[in-house]
This record gives C-alpha cells, structure tokens and sequence, in this order.
C-alpha cells in the first residue's frame, strides 16, 4: 500500500466543512512487566495547535481487494486494546464512518516515518555510550525484522519528535520492578472526506537494574525493544524466552521471537488490507476522490 502524505493540518488542505467529531480513541498505557492503564482521550485543540507537526493524512491508493478479510481477527498475541481498538476502527465503517476508520487503522500501523528521539542527558557520561547501544540494537532488532515496514525513526534529541524516550530513576507510579513503561496518544480527526490522524509516546526507561547498579546493554535492548513491542500492537507475554516477556536483569532474552514478529506482520497485513478495502469503497462511492481547496 502506498501511503500519501499531504501536509499539515492547517497547511493548504483545511478540512472542507465544521469537523465532526465523535468519542475519542482508547489510547493506552502499558506498564512494563504488566500494568495497563486507560489514559486518553482524543483532543481536537491539540491536534489543531500550531505545535503540533507531522500530522499526516492518508490519501486513497490502492484498489486491491482481499476477500475475507473483513472478518479475519488480529493475531493471538496482538494487545488487548489494540486488538480492541481495530474492532471499533471496523465498527465505525459500518456505521458509515469510513474516514474515521481509515484514522484509527492508519494509527495501528503507526504512521511512516514517527521520529523517536531519546534523551540521554540523566545518565552520567561514562554510561551513555553503553544505553546508547542497548537503544540503537532494539531499532536494529525491529528493523532487520520488518525491513521497510519498521515505521519508526530512531534520532538525535528532538524536541518535536514524536515520540521521547527517556531514562529515569525509577519509573513513577510503577513497582520497584517495572522498567520501562510507554504511554500512547492516538488522535484522530475526520468529517466526510477527510482524516487526519496523529501518533505521539512517551517511553519511559529505567536507569538502573537491581541494587542501584546501571542496567547492562542488553537490558536496555531488552526493554527497549519491548516497549516497541507495544507500540507495534504486541501485548505482554508470560514466557521468558520473549521479547515481550520480563526483563531477567543482567541475563536478558533480549532477542524478538519468531512468533512475535509473525504476529506483528499479520497484523500489520491484515489492518492494511482493510485500509485497501475502504478505501476503494470511498473511491467508488465519490469517483471524484479530490479535496477541494477551500484556503484563502
Ligand atoms: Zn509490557
């Protein structure tokens, strides 16, 4: 699938009538080992304020059609919520709601390109170069895995980035045994042509393992790499030889497992399969397909 990006909000694509909105997506937080928790909300202020950047939309590309798709359910390891989250994206479609489906299910896949930007300025400076490297092998791990398909971007400190990742004493509101922790926001905005959606994290680490020790380069892969797990659309797991299992400090699995990036490349199959059949829907119904240009 071809995915168009065509600006910012508020740049030369305005939405084209009073945008509609109804009740905003479940975002989630997931709390490593195990700790979920229902945070947000969908916020049309923020979407609209000028900070907000690289808002995308989705343009219409692809008109292949995959039979039975409509009814497949994600793969058994995909989170809960999420899993949650793509049956409501498929109900707001047969409410007649298909813009704000494509938003939610463009959010599932994360949008292309979603800058991750990490803050090592908490660390002593003879620690960094070693979190550095913990940091860099889990975007290497979920590169190698999805090739072109891995929609994130690891980068230099950025402000704007979409999603900071951070390293912190402990993790606040977690046990002494939580390490890491990512918070997500996925907003959305659609009336009856457009969609624009916005994908933003917080990903918090923990600076140390056991004992007030530093936590080792594989622990920090480990965690890392697990809390893109999330971000991806995994949920935890129980067993110790998974990436989305617990962090055995000091002797980490730190390593994705066939299985999991099976599940994420089914999933992500699946959410862009329904992509494709909306969006050929829309096409046929308005053949026209163009926004018109309602700036100035
Ligand atoms: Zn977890």
């Amino acid at each position: 699938m071809q995915i168009i990006r065509v600006g910012h909000v508020g740049g030369r694509i305005p939405l084209p009538g009073p945008p509609e909105f109804g009740a905003g997506p479940p975002a989630y937080l997931r709390t490593f080992p195990v700790r979920p928790l229902p945070v947000y909300g969908m916020s049309l202020a923020a979407l609209s304020a000028p900070g907000v950047r690289r808002v995308v939309a989705v343009g219409v590309a692809s008109v292949i059609l995959f039979a039975g798709v409509w009814s497949e359910p994600p793969p058994r390891l995909v989170d809960r919520p999420l899993a949650d989250y793509y049956a409501r994206a498929l109900a707001a479609e047969s409410e007649g709601e298909p813009h704000k489906a494509l938003a939610m299910l463009n959010l599932l896949l994360i949008p292309e390109e979603t800058y991750v930007a990490v803050d090592y300025s908490a660390l002593p400076e003879n620690e960094r170069a070693r979190f550095r490297r913990g940091v860099a092998l889990a975007f290497e791990m979920w590169g190698e895995a999805l090739g072109d398909d891995f929609p994130f971007r690891l980068v230099a400190e950025d402000p704007d980035a979409q999603v900071q990742l951070r390293f912190l004493d402990d993790i606040k509101n977690g046990s002494a045994d939580c390490k890491g922790e990512i918070r997500s926001k996925r907003r959305i905005q659609w009336n009856h042509e457009v969609h624009y959606s916005e994908f933003t994290a917080e990903i918090d680490v923990s600076k140390f393992g056991r004992g007030g020790k530093f936590l080792g380069e594989g622990d920090v892969t480990h965690i890392v790499a697990h809390e893109l797990g999330h971000a991806l659309g995994l949920g935890d797991a129980s067993a110790r030889d998974r990436i989305m299992g617990a962090v055995a400090i000091g002797n980490p699995y730190g390593k994705l497992h066939a299985s999991e990036v099976e599940a994420v490349k089914a999933f992500r199959q699946l959410i862009r399969a329904q992509i494709n059949r909306i969006s050929s829907d829309i096409r046929l119904a308005e053949p026209s397909g163009l926004v018109p240009d309602t700036a100035g």
